[in-house]
């Protein structure tokens, strides 16, 4: 038998990382994939009468053990994979998406779950069952479920297509960025370039045998050479290098691509009953409608341009000030205003870290969990790691009720991908009257000890920190039934409100007090420096603001609306970011023709979200921050409104609830300094 088939016997259910063997995870799938087809096959073909509990409760708690083994190895292929691994990754990707293609396209399947669809009014279903019920059904509607079978063959044909322009968009955009490189061979041309940077440019170079310097489109090549090299008309030819990716009229130009792409989704939507693609996308988002969203970028916009216009003449007078630059251009941007906050700040990360002692930082989230969620957090040796630098905690209520229990992996190394993230081994549920508790995870890549030095955290690294056990607690307190409203799995312009909220408390004195320690003295860090860090993090607030919104604009511009009419790239995108350009325009560049994140990524419709999640945190922190940051009676209203609702109920309700009232911007444009306190 394989031990990933069975029932863990390990303590709290937790995964048996020592006695499993790569080779056991590949018969293991195949297993769990029979397995859950019969359930669903079951389920299917059942002769009874289609119920919510036989139909929709049961499809909801099919393929629970590929879900653990699925989770388990995804998991291990981010954080310790091997060659191993990887080819079993690849093998076993395809199995996957067959499978739930299958469920997908499973008509008797679509049928049962119709027939109760269809009874929901009489059903009398609580909120949670109502959720769940929509969401399985809309997971067959939005794929075509419901449409007469020759559309569904062309909704079928569309989706091929626009898989392979996705793909052909960034082939054409990873070669474009390959395509270009800058090779210097006099150091003289490289001033204002930090050592560590020019090493590296040198060590390029030298892969690739040449003498000299090479730089190139990737950004740790990139932003660094942008940001601190001196000499002008290399950052011009860097900036338009870049600018150029995928927009030179030849073979690798994806003007088509775009143009393509986004009449395919439109296409898509309106054989799906949807007015455009956005109005699709934002069916399944907290704010709902295009109309919404565009009305957010606007007011964001009509907000920060004053603060933006105000910073660029400051750079402006700034360059002229400096090298007498009498039109800064996009080229300048990065490099002057790195100087002129190195000048108003002068602060760096070296005199920070020694406050930021890792151990300590930990301590401190802990704390602030305990202080306002009243949640305990104790270290563990009695159960399974996957690495031996991986820390493991039980978590636990005051009353001792047992929680979740807690993984934190810190330390780069090979095998691991590069970042952070927060992920869970094992969901929560509540089945046959069990609150059945998660195992969560963080996972970063921080600054290691040396033999003379503990870890010591750079502040942002602190700050990824909070944000990754800001998801983690959001995982912890979950408390629902089903597994797939559980946690974090909310509507994506929801689930960075936990994460980026608990960041604020790094911003804080009396947070500060309890973890940032000097971790030779003792002395807690001095409130100028903390009153430093906050300014400059609002620093330019203003033209990063129209940067961002320019980008949600742009998404906006091609996905919500009908692109049918649309022939000419550069002038669509021109039309759209509208107000948002405070630097010359560059003929030869396009914005477009290499933004992935809309056009080969998921994020469609989606980049408005990054705004949006800060709107909600500097809303909800403010909240704290009137009544006290660890006041008890807010935590306890964000706690049960939010942390623990899961994706139960929609967003915009839970938001509510907890702060009585629909989140407002203002609290981020003070933070960001765009208003006045
Ligand atoms: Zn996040």
């Amino acid at each position: 038998m394989n031990l990933l088939n069975t029932h863990f016997t390990a303590p709290y259910n937790s995964a048996p990382f020592s006695q499993i063997k790569d080779e056991h995870f590949l018969p293991a799938f195949k297993i769990a994939i029979e397995d859950a087809k019969k359930e669903i096959d079951a389920i299917a073909d059942s002769k009874q009468k289609p119920t919510f509990e036989n139909t929709i409760e049961a499809l909801e708690f099919s393929g629970q053990q590929l879900d653990r083994i699925s989770s388990i190895f995804f998991n291990l292929n981010s954080a310790e994979t091997n060659d191993v691994i990887q080819n079993i990754a690849q093998e076993v990707s395809p199995l996957l998406s067959e499978f739930s293609n299958d469920i997908t396209l499973n008509e008797n399947l679509f049928n049962r779950v119709k027939a109760v669809y269809d009874q929901k009014e009489s059903l009398n279903l609580n909120v949670e069952q109502n959720t769940l019920l929509e969401k399985k059904y809309k997971s067959f509607s939005r794929n075509g479920a419901n449409l007469p079978e020759d559309k569904k063959q062309k909704l079928r044909a569309i989706d091929k297509e626009l898989s392979q322009l996705k793909l052909k968009f960034g082939e054409n955009v990873l070669a474009e960025t390959n395509n270009f490189e800058m090779h210097i061979l006099s150091e003289d041309e490289l001033k204002g370039l930090p050592d560590g940077e020019l090493e590296a440019a040198k060590q390029l170079a030298e892969s690739k045998d040449k003498d000299g310097w090479l730089f190139t489109l990737d950004h740790p090549s990139y932003i660094p050479f942008m940001t601190y090299a001196s000499n002008r008309a290399l950052r011009k030819q860097m900036a338009i290098a870049s600018g150029k990716k995928a927009f030179k009229g030849d073979k690798f130009d994806n003007q088509q691509n775009v143009l393509k792409i986004a009449k395919l989704r439109f296409e898509r939507a309106q054989l799906l009953g949807y007015k455009t693609h956005a109005h699709f996308v934002l069916e399944e988002r907290m704010a709902k409608t295009p109309e919404k969203v565009d009305e957010f970028l606007n007011e964001m916009l009509s907000k920060a341009k004053p603060a933006a216009t105000k910073e660029f003449t400051e750079l402006q007078e700034y360059a002229t000030e400096k090298d007498r630059i009498h039109q800064l251009e996009k080229w300048d941007s990065a490099y002057y205003a790195e100087k002129l906050k190195q000048k108003m700040f002068d602060l760096d990360d070296e005199k920070l870290k020694p406050y930021f002692k890792l151990e300590n930082v930990i301590d401190g989230a802990f704390a602030i969990a305990e202080k306002l969620y009243g949640l305990h957090f104790e270290e563990i040796t009695n159960i399974d790691k996957y690495h031996e630098e991986v820390l493991t905690y039980k978590v636990t209520h005051e009353n001792d009720e047992l929680v979740s229990i807690f993984y934190a992996d810190f330390f780069p190394r090979a095998g691991k991908r590069n970042g952070a993230w927060m992920t869970s081994y094992k969901p929560q549920s509540i089945q046959k009257g069990e609150n059945d508790r998660p195992h969560i995870s963080i996972v970063c890549n921080f600054t290691k000890p040396t033999k003379s030095k503990p870890s010591l955290l750079t502040f942002n690294e602190v700050t990824t920190l909070f944000h990754e056990f800001g998801h983690a607690l959001h995982g912890m307190l979950a408390n629902t039934t089903y597994p797939s409203l559980s946690g974090t799995s909310v509507f994506w312009d929801f689930v960075e409100l936990p994460s980026q909220v608990l960041e604020n408390w790094c911003y804080e004195k009396e947070a500060l007090a309890l973890f940032a320690k000097h971790y030779q003295t003792g002395e807690v860090i001095p409130m100028d420096l903390v009153q430093k860090i906050k300014d400059s993090a609002a620093f330019h607030e203003g033209m990063q603001t129209l940067r961002q919104l320019s980008f949600g604009l742009l998404d906006m511009g091609w996905h919500g609306i009908d692109p049918t009419e649309i022939t000419d790239v550069k002038s669509h995108e021109l039309k759209t970011f509208g107000g948002t350009q405070l630097f010359p325009d560059v003929l030869e560049n396009c914005m477009s023709t290499s933004f992935s994140h809309i056009f080969q990524g998921g994020y469609s419709s989606g980049y408005y979200s990054y705004k949006w999640a800060e709107v909600l945190d500097a809303d909800a922190f403010e909240f704290f921050q009137e009544k006290g940051i660890f006041d008890k009676e807010v935590a306890t209203r964000f706690k049960e409104n939010v942390l623990s609702k899961g994706g139960i109920e929609d967003p915009m309700v839970l938001y509510k609830r907890f702060r009585g009232q629909e989140p407002r911007p203002d609290a981020l444009l003070r933070r960001a300094g765009l208003i006045e306190k």
